[in-house]
């Protein structure tokens, strides 16, 4: 009859219109099965999707295929990140508002993402910059609020002057800002934070949790940035003032070789100690200038070390030396108490500081084998070692010497033992206007007071025009300012920074088991069903931030009754990035390859086939137009596999055939050789694809072993036709062929199905499990030795027993020249491996 020549767009055409007509991916909890949540990072509407898009969600597409084919009720949402900057610089650049440009961006791409095949369903779509979406978070952000975990307080932001408006950290290039290239500057502003904190140590113990289903090295980053140190708290006295110094040190061991004191610019000292002292000036430029440096390049290992001297001494409380104080530009006020005993003897950025200041150095841990000594040393020492140099402790191991050292000085009230995290609370203000708003008023008489649930959302006025210089059109927006205070009906003012995009980012997940409800953030009992995400995958590039607000949001959210999980993700892939001549795809390097113009030419099908081809998904990918290319040859292989077969008559006779199971029965006899090897094949090809997709979604070598089959499948055909068995054999491998590859290309599947004269849809069809004993071979080799030697192999049937193989064995031409003279001691048989034959 002939199907016609292969023609991409018209197949995936019908099919996408079939899924959605019937419903196909539209899922609701359903307690009596298990249920599968895969989700992929959703994708900030920029306008266009990109390569690195079509694989995070093509990976994300075949997994929830296969899941649904093993019997699982799959979740598979998809939504939008839709706050954020860019939609504020392309409403300035293209005078257009944020609000418009969102939308269509939005439009553009979900008909994009529907062009792909993607089996999400669609009515759960979120998009973050609706007030349906974003009154809850706001609602969280109050009772956060109530519960002591969000915050005011004083905090630096990139300034620019010229602009005269805060700028985002992506908005600072180089120290300058973006827009005018004027000089950045910190400057103290009132602004919102959560205090992330207080869930450190959950963060931190709730990753073993995670160990073995999330990459070990996301693990690890999550570990280093919640960077628990464990150490002490010490007091420096200031020498003739009645001020004291703390500092937090992970080196309590080294503390007689103190010889200085480094304080941040910002520290809250600085001005009391320079109180007086004649180069006051000085110290107060330095502060100035420290404090607006770039803090990135400020906490790098290799900048250079300044500092100044404030006047001002302290002591050190084991040896009673009088340490000189001063501010230095490496040390940070975020990290610690903002002040370092300085060691320079045995920490690499004092002894720098120390060397340029010429201060002095004090040897205190000395190595085994050699002796320290400090005008000789070119770096400093900071391995293991003994205590010199420190009085009472001399001889101490320093490991040993960390806690004798904070005992002694527990009892005199100059030290503690202390936990310190490199976690800062999160900074949630920002002062833009495409953001949510964050739901308080300023009252004159109450000061702030949270605007009350009933009356959220606090609505962000979307026609709000924005203004060409960048700020905020909010603070003078008198109709959105003005309000009444909710407490006392006075007059008040409405906050006007909004949230920080990451928050609609951290909860996104749970809302898409509720998205349509208008009464409560989620409901209870679909939460309950579909939580924690089974499957998450998205790019490295989010390994820190997003994951870990994530699973503070939940923490949270669990503590506030809304959940019972302590984690969101139960596994996590990071997919790779997809490269084009070794590199990233990028507009400026002129390397990018457009989604829309690859399925205008082959059709999604074969994009989806290539990108999960090209490479195993956690790797990166190299972009290869040869590689589309194949993969579109190989789905007209199919296709033509397809329709030779269906215009064959044997075929017609025997009809559509489920996948793996031909058997002898139906054709009444015995199935012939070839028949039984493509059999083996048919069911070999199943175990090898389930285990691919069960061992970490290899589809690389799932995908070859479904070539392997179909050009078997080609060799064989002819003979096979009207063997014994041949048909039945034949057609249920084509089932086969096209149910495996139904994640990956499921249009193409879908059409050749039903061209085959199965009934239903393939997309729901359950997947084959293959049988162990179509596996076994009907003949097997053996190896044949003489006095340990292989001289020979044999075949032999598989259920021969050993008396007979020895005798096949016996009759070997090369094993009989081998034992010509000679005259036979034993033979020895290994069931399914070898024969032996002694001789002598
Ligand atoms: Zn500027
Ligand atoms: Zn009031």
């Amino acid at each position: 009859m002939g199907f016609g020549k292969y023609d991409p767009q018209q197949v995936e055409q019908k099919w996408q219109d079939n899924w959605n007509e019937t419903r196909c991916f539209e899922v609701e909890a359903d307690p009596a099965r298990p249920k599968y949540y895969v989700l992929e990072m959703f994708p900030y509407p920029s306008g266009k999707i990109h390569m690195g898009h079509v694989r995070n969600y093509s990976i994300g597409d075949v997994v929830a295929r296969y899941k649904r084919m093993r019997g699982h009720n799959v979740l598979h949402p998809m939504g939008w990140d839709a706050f954020g900057l860019p939609a504020e610089n392309a409403a300035i650049k293209n005078k257009t508002h944020p609000a418009a440009w969102t939308y269509s961006n939005i439009a553009d791409m979900r008909a994009q993402l529907k062009r792909l095949g993607y089996s999400y369903d669609w009515r759960r779509e979120i998009a973050t910059c609706r007030p349906e979406y974003y009154k809850w978070e706001q609602r969280f952000f109050i009772q956060m609020l109530e519960k002591g975990l969000a915050y005011r307080k004083n905090s630096p932001v990139n300034w620019c002057e010229n602009c005269n408006t805060v700028l985002a950290n992506e908005q600072v290039e180089e120290g300058k800002c973006w827009r005018c290239d004027g000089e950045v500057e910190q400057k103290q502003l009132e602004q919102w934070f959560f205090k992330i904190t207080a869930y450190a140590d959950q963060l931190l113990d709730d990753l073993k949790l995670l160990e073995g289903s999330w990459p070990d090295r996301v693990i690890t980053m999550q570990q280093n940035w919640i960077g628990k140190s464990v150490g002490a708290q010490l007091t420096f006295q200031v020498k003739g003032m009645d001020v004291s110094i703390d500092v937090f040190t992970t080196r309590p061991d080294t503390l007689c070789g103190a010889t200085f004191m480094s304080l941040a610019a910002e520290h809250p000292l600085v001005e009391k100690l320079i109180e007086g002292y004649e180069h006051a000036d000085t110290v107060r430029a330095f502060c100035r200038d420290v404090a607006n440096m770039d803090r990135i390049k400020r906490g790098a290992d290799d900048l250079e070390k300044e500092g100044v001297f404030t006047g001002a001494y302290c002591v050190n409380p084991l040896t009673g030396r009088e340490m000189p104080i001063h501010v230095a530009n490496f040390v940070l006020m975020g990290y610690g108490t903002g002040a370092v005993m300085a060691v320079p003897a045995h920490d690499q950025r004092d002894f720098e500081f120390a060397r340029k200041y010429n201060l002095p150095m004090q040897v205190v841990i000395q190595p085994k084998d050699t002796v320290l000594d400090p005008a000789a040393m070119t770096e400093a020492y900071s391995d293991p070692g003994f205590l010199v140099n420190s009085g009472q402790f001399d001889g101490l191991q320093n490991d040993q010497a960390k806690q004798v050292i904070v005992e002694h000085l527990g009892k005199e009230k100059l030290g503690k033992p202390t936990v310190n995290y490199r976690l800062r609370d999160w900074g949630i203000s920002r002062q833009r206007f495409w953001g949510a708003p964050i739901p308080v008023v300023h009252c004159e008489k109450c000061g702030l007071v949270p605007v009350p649930e009933d009356q959220l959302p606090v609505r962000l006025p979307e026609d709000a025009q924005v203004r060409e210089d960048g700020r905020s059109p909010l603070p003078m927006l008198e109709s959105f300012v003005n309000t009444a205070c909710p407490t006392c009906g006075g007059p008040a003012r409405r906050e006007t920074d909004t949230f920080d995009t990451f928050m609609e980012s951290s909860w996104y997940f749970l809302r898409y088991t509720s998205a349509r409800n208008e009464a409560a953030p989620f409901d209870r009992e679909a939460l309950k069903y579909w939580s924690p995400v089974d499957q998450y995958i998205g790019g490295i590039e989010h390994a820190i931030l997003h994951l870990l607000y994530s699973r503070f949001f939940v923490k949270v959210l669990r503590d506030l009754g809304y959940t019972d999980e302590a984690e969101p993700f139960k596994h996590l892939l990071t997919q790779g990035m997809v490269l084009k001549d070794g590199a990233k795809m990028s507009k400026s390097k002129g390397n990018v390859v457009d989604p829309n113009s690859m399925i205008g030419k082959y059709g999604a099908d074969a994009t989806r086939l290539f990108i999960l081809f090209a490479s195993p998904p956690e790797k990166d990918l190299e972009w290869s137009d040869a590689g589309i290319e194949g993969a579109y040859r190989f789905l007209n292989r199919v296709w033509r596999l397809a329709e030779d077969l269906a215009d064959a008559g044997a075929l017609k006779a025997v009809g559509p055939v489920a996948p793996l199971s031909a058997l002898a029965g139906a054709s009444g006899g015995e199935l012939s050789a070839p028949a039984k090897d493509l059999r083996r094949k048919e069911h070999d090809s199943v175990r090898k694809v389930t285990r691919d997709m069960e061992n970490k979604f290899q589809f690389n070598t799932a995908i070859a072993a479904l070539m392997e089959l179909v050009n078997e499948m080609y060799a064989v055909k002819d003979a096979l036709k009207d063997a014994p068995g041949g048909a039945e054999v034949l057609s249920s491998a084509l089932s086969t062929v096209l149910t495996l590859l139904s994640p990956v290309a499921p249009h193409l599947c879908e059409e050749l199905w039903v061209h085959m004269g199965h009934t239903g849809q393939l997309a729901t069809m359950p997947w084959p499990g293959y049988d162990e004993s179509a596996l076994v071979k009907d003949e097997i080799e053996l190896v044949v030795q003489v006095n340990g030697k292989v001289r020979g192999r044999l075949t032999v049937p598989a259920e021969a027993d050993q008396e007979s193989v020895r005798q096949v064995a016996m009759t070997h031409e090369n094993v009989l020249k081998h034992l010509e003279g000679k005259s036979i001691r034993k033979v020895i048989v290994v069931p399914g491996k070898l024969v032996n034959v002694v001789a002598g």
